[in-house]
């Protein structure tokens, strides 16, 4: 056998579905990157809460370590105990997942294939047009919002989002509120879109940023739950939670929904310390709220500190404000790298004019404004 396999090349022997897809950018190689900036180095690239876990959530990881030879419980029992008392459902209706990532590729693959279309957004989360083409299910993208819309620039079109649903139409995803670009729907506009949506049509909503949303009108897509079966909401231990480093994410659905995925779901994709972790962050409301409210407050110190600076930050219910430059940003993007700061450039999202910044520590916010050209 030759060394590399002499001329070998799977390349052509991925399936249909894979051949269509790239590997995912992490933007950057945050690894050397911290070797190079050390200590001097800002995060702001993946909305990582700054507060880190809290106190409880550590004690509780620590404490499985020891647990750590032995498979998790696959079923997740605790962990789904919990959640379905503090959510108010019953334990059927709810699935755990290595982060809310997977039960997102899940659902697509347990749900929908090439005889089926996947509904998204122009702008919304990135894993939504992956989830689709892995299921080698064909992407309806629909134009996002325009850029000088008064309540969600760049956000999504529920109307438009409704009239594309086709016949063939299997999954809808929405992101409330949405990454990229910050910007949410009410409970109304959800309401609206809920009642004109065949039931057949599974309705995704990823509230990932759930925990830090105020605006007036918005609670959870979860409200609905009981009129709309078709209705799936997502959350995840990645943001206010502080866990993202763990994976853990979770869905609540009909309880047949849950019972379809359970199907294909790896047996143990969310492993022991993660269960336990995600488990003590939930009780941990104290440290929700400290991480909450400081994101709040950093966030609009940070949007008026951009803003008398001359930069147009999008509206954000987030832990991220979205930069529109209104020309290329790759220059803006490059000079904060050149500092050690690290935010994510949108090329990806075809979003050039933009960068999105995370909410860091007020330390790593001042290096940002430190090094703005
Ligand atoms: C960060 C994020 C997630 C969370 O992904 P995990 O796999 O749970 O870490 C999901 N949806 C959106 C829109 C996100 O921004």
């Amino acid at each position: 056998m030759g060394v590399a396999g002499g001329g070998f090349d799977a390349t052509h022997l991925a399936n249909a579905a894979t051949r269509g897809l790239r590997a995912y950018d992490p933007g950057h190689d945050l690894p050397t990157l911290r070797r190079r900036f050390g200590a001097r180095i800002a995060e702001l690239g993946s909305n990582e809460n700054p507060l880190g876990p809290g106190q409880l959530a550590l004690d509780a990881m620590r404490g499985a370590l020891k647990d750590g030879f032995r498979y998790p419980d696959p079923r997740g029992g605790a962990l789904k105990t919990a959640l379905a008392a503090q959510l108010g459902v019953g334990i059927e209706r709810i699935a755990l997942g290595n982060g809310s990532h997977e039960l997102l590729m899940l659902l697509a693959q347990c749900f929908a294939d090439a005889s089926h279309s996947i509904v998204h957004s122009q702008y919304g989360f990135a894993v939504f047009p992956i989830a689709t083409a892995a299921a080698g299910a064909q992407a309806v993208r629909v134009p996002a919002l325009p850029g000088d819309h008064a309540h969600a620039p760049l956000g999504h079109d529920l109307a438009a989002i409704a009239a594309a649903i086709r016949a063939d139409t299997r999954i809808v995803y929405l992101a409330n509120p949405n990454n990229p670009t910050g910007t949410w729907f009410d409970d109304e506009a959800l309401g609206a879109f809920l009642a004109s949506t065949p039931r057949d049509v599974l309705v995704v909503v990823d509230e990932a940023y759930h925990e830090y949303v105020d605006a007036p009108g918005l609670t959870t897509a979860l409200r609905f739950a009981g009129g709309h079966p078709n209705l799936i909401v997502t959350r995840t231990f990645s943001k206010a939670h502080g866990l993202a480093g763990l994976r853990v994410g979770h869905l609540v659905a009909h309880a047949s929904v849950v019972a379809v995925l359970e199907r294909l779901r790896e047996s143990f994709n969310v492993n022991v310390i993660a269960l336990a972790g995600a488990e003590a962050a939930l009780a941990d409301r104290a440290h929700l709220q400290r991480s909450v409210e400081f994101n709040r407050d950093e966030r609009a110190w940070l949007r008026a500190e951009l803003q008398s600076r001359g930069y147009r930050c999008l509206p954000s219910q987030t832990n991220f404000l979205m930069i529109d430059m209104q020309r290329d940003a790759s220059a803006l993007e490059r000079h904060l790298l050149e500092r050690g700061v690290i935010v994510r450039p949108m090329g990806g999202y075809d979003l050039p004019q933009t960068v999105r910044i995370s909410i860091g520590s007020r330390v790593e916010n001042e290096r940002l404004l430190q090094a703005l050209p």
